[in-house]
């Protein structure tokens, strides 16, 4: 089957989706082309959650003025689309003269990318704003802060959505013709043609580029493991905390999350398997003993789960990790937006680089504002933040707010209903998980996962055969273990 589009952005991360939301803005026909079964299944759903200040990358550079610009408009996205963004500051924790040195120098090119709210601060200010911390002194940036990753893409895209743009899932795109003005692209289901493409594949960019005849970069992946800590944690740690960086890497740190929890990590493995996602034992126990250096409360007890994900970075010849990469190449593929190497901090970056994105088409081509686009993402409550007094209204007006599914994080039927009719139509378990938070308690979904399994069941009239966990081949049950038998 043949769709034809205006526009056709491939790739459905933080990147992908927040093109998606900000072109959706202009009176075009837009579909977003996505590999997975939901838009947080790479690098965008597996990274440390920080908004970061913008110190940390080279003057002139568009890392350093994006993440300036997106660390700056964080308070505006949170309020319009409604996920959890929390100013707290971070900490860049040294001891000796040399890391004294270093700090100065990310002072000093902060200060040049226009990052505000840096500050030296001495032993007794560092403790007095994280109390257990190792250090005797630190860079404090005042306006570095942490979000929910999950949520942040998801109403990106949702919004997108909800604003007329159409979401494929399960649909790869695995080659490109090139015609006059237009482009075919051919996934592994349907084929789409459009007068715009934007490459926002992530780690599928560098092939989506071959594809459309720009060739010749080179990427590497790099890998980073991460601990999460139960919820208990979490109050004894105000903001992230960083060990004084390198150049390059920013080094094994302990985070809050938005939800309470802390993570641990990343630590910074270089491969050429995009896909591996496991975590070994032995990464897990140098996690922990690394962090532990910065902050002492790591304990293999308190560790619930693992993850990892794996950054995209553009290198030269000579192997130097490259700016992120904007283009379009009117000599190749005239109206191809094509993004290479965002690494981070694509997070923070991400409406930025979207913007940016953008006024490269409308410097080529005519595209008219839309007078109804709507900024704001449906308002979904969670009840586990509503006060005792929303919470009797919440159950009068719907019992199903009374019925608890996971129990862990207070998650109830109304809210897992709720998102299953996502606007994306996403009706995984990781699906239901990121926007809700059901499943990412304590025990980890020993007691809810099948619960939500069933209400998937109910609600879209699927066999029990036909839910998945993650990935288009994730089923999670595969047939009755006796036969004959019902229920
Ligand atoms: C360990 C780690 C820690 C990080 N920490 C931070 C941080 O604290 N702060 C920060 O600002 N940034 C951070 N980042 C960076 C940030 O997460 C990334 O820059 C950002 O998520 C990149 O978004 P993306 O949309 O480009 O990529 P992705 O999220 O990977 O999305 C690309 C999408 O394209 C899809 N795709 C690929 N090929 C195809 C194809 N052929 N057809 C269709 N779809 C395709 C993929 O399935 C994927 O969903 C971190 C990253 C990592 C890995």
């Amino acid at each position: 089957m043949l769709h034809s589009f205006d526009a056709v952005i491939i790739g459905g991360g933080v990147v992908g989706s927040a093109i998606a939301r900000e072109l959706s803005r202009y009176d075009l026909s837009i579909a977003v082309l996505e590999e997975n079964t939901d838009v947080v299944c790479e690098a965008s759903g597996r990274n440390s959650a920080v908004v970061h200040g913008g110190f940390a990358y080279d003057r002139n550079s568009l890392k350093a003025r994006f993440c300036v610009e997106g660390n700056r408009m964080m308070d505006q996205l949170s309020s319009e689309l409604g996920f959890r963004f929390i100013r707290c500051g971070k900490v860049l924790v040294g001891n000796t003269d040399e890391d004294m040195k270093q700090l100065e120098r990310m002072m000093a090119q902060g200060f040049d990318n226009g990052a505000e709210g840096l500050e030296l601060i001495d032993d007794a200010r560092l403790h007095e704003l994280v109390p257990a911390v190792n250090g005797r002194f630190a860079m404090f940036s005042r306006n570095s802060g942490i979000l929910d990753p999950f949520l942040f893409t998801i109403n990106l895209a949702e919004n997108a959505a909800e604003n007329g743009v159409k979401y494929f899932f399960s649909s790869k795109v695995i080659s490109i013709d090139c015609r006059q003005n237009s482009y075919l692209l051919h996934t592994e289901n349907d084929d789409f043609s459009a007068r715009w493409v934007f490459n926002a594949a992530g780690k599928g960019a560098k092939a989506i580029s071959d594809m459309l005849g720009i060739e010749g970069y080179r990427v590497i992946g790099s890998k980073g493991n991460y601990l999460v800590l139960d919820k208990k944690l979490g109050p004894l740690l105000p903001m992230p905390v960083y060990p004084v960086p390198s150049n390059t890497y920013m080094g094994i740190h302990v985070t809050p999350t938005v939800d309470g929890n802390v993570t641990v990590g990343p630590d910074a493995i270089t491969t050429d398997d995009f896909s591996y996602y496991g975590v070994p034992a032995d990464k897990m126990e140098y996690l922990r003993k690394s962090a532990s250096t910065l902050w002492p409360h790591i304990e293999k007890k308190d560790v619930i789960r693992t993850f990892s994900g794996i950054l995209s970075k553009w290198i030269d010849d000579n192997g130097v990790i490259q700016d992120f990469r904007i283009e379009v190449r009117d000599d190749i593929a005239p109206n191809a937006v094509n993004l290479i190497g965002i690494e981070s901090p694509g997070l923070t970056a991400a409406v930025p680089i979207a913007r940016y994105a953008i006024s490269l088409m409308k410097e080529r081509s005519d595209i008219k504002e839309k007078k109804d686009f709507n900024p704001f993402h449906r308002n979904v409550r969670r009840f586990a933040e509503m006060s005792d007094c929303e919470k009797s209204r919440a159950i009068a007006s719907d019992p199903r707010y009374g019925s608890l599914v996971c129990y862990c994080e207070n998650v109830t039927e109304r809210e897992i209903i709720d998102a299953i009719h996502n606007p994306l139509g996403v009706h995984t378990l990781t699906g239901i998980k990121y926007r809700t938070r059901a499943m990412m308690g304590g025990c980890q979904s020993g007691f809810c996962q099948m619960k939500i399994e069933q209400l998937i069941e109910k609600e879209l009239g699927m066999r029990p055969e036909d839910v998945r966990y993650m990935r288009k081949d994730s089923w999670i049950l595969s047939g009755k273990m006796r036969e004959g038998i019902d229920g």
